[in-house]
């Protein structure tokens, strides 16, 4: 489900967190495939034009697979040029500036590839949730956002934000599976099951994070997320699909710079 207008109305638990019937594991594998080559060359495109950047912007609760969707996206793509960033709570340093300090120096330049696992959006969403700072604060941050990603827009970037939607049953599973195996309990923490009793809270917060900052420039994609393999292609896919329609003007800005470079070399030729 993609949202690209502010102020609709969004319900989570309207969405489906199962892959649509028609799609098998293996088709989607195929399919993965050949969209992993796609995004290689569409990003190959995007670092030499350097007439746009990427922002992916990965949010969902814990366990949802932002790390997983990161290490499958961005294993297509030639790491030249990409960057990833995961914001935890902030620093005494990053409390003392404004909630965008710490995530705009980490927007990409033009040509790069960046994806942020978690971001801005923690500041209307575990904030609020915790009551980290007044309503009156961090009210005013979804237009903060707003403006903040049309900056983002008008400076060339395809900003794409994902929610990974997964269900309760699935996290819970998902959460019992870490603990009960050693190699993997590192990755829990005890405030993963406190989150998890106030999935409501976060349910609420996500609809109005996603309503209130949604917009053609910046849409909202909310992806089925219970099952990885579907996941990770919902969100190739979608990124694919942002991209394509840019690539003609990438292409034919690198031909004008080719030309360029060939008649630069030739002349230089001429002259031995
Ligand atoms: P993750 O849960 O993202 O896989 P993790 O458990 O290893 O990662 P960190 O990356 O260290 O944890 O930090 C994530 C935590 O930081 C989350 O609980 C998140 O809610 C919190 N966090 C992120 N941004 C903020 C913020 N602006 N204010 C308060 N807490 C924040």
């Amino acid at each position: 489900m993609v949202y690209k207008d502010r102020g609709g109305k969004v319900r989570l638990d309207d969405i489906s967190t199962e892959p649509p019937k028609a799609i098998t594991k293996e088709k989607a594998r195929k399919r993965f495939e050949t969209l992993g080559q796609e995004l290689f060359e569409l990003q190959d495109a995007l670092w030499g034009a350097k007439l746009n950047s990427v922002l992916v912007v990965l949010q969902g609760r814990d366990s949802a697979g932002k790390d997983g969707t990161i290490k499958h996206v961005a294993g297509c793509l030639n790491p030249r040029g990409v960057s990833v960033t995961s914001f935890g709570v902030p620093t005494a340093e990053e409390r003392e500036h404004d909630f965008l300090w710490r995530v705009h120096r980490h927007a990409p330049r033009l040509g790069e590839f960046a994806l942020f696992n978690r971001s801005h959006y923690e500041d209307v969403l575990v904030v609020r949730v915790h009551k980290l700072a007044p309503k009156a604060l961090w009210k005013e941050r979804y237009g903060h956002i707003a403006d903040f990603e049309e900056l983002l827009a008008e400076h060339g970037t395809i900003v794409l934000k994902y929610f990974l939607h997964i269900s309760r049953e699935e996290q819970e599973e998902r959460l019992l599976e870490r603990e009960h195996a050693v190699g993997t309990a590192w990755k829990l923490n005890a405030n993963d099951w406190k989150e998890r009793s106030r999935w409501d809270e976060y349910t609420e917060a996500y609809e109005d994070a996603i309503s209130k900052t949604a917009a053609p420039h910046a849409p909202w994609i909310v992806v089925p997320a219970d099952k990885k393999w579907y996941r990770n292609l919902a969100v190739a896919e979608s990124i694919c699909d942002a991209l394509r329609g840019r690539c003609a003007a990438w292409k034919t800005a690198l031909k004008e710079v080719g030309r360029k470079r060939q008649a630069e070399l030739a002349a230089l030729r001429a002259k031995r």
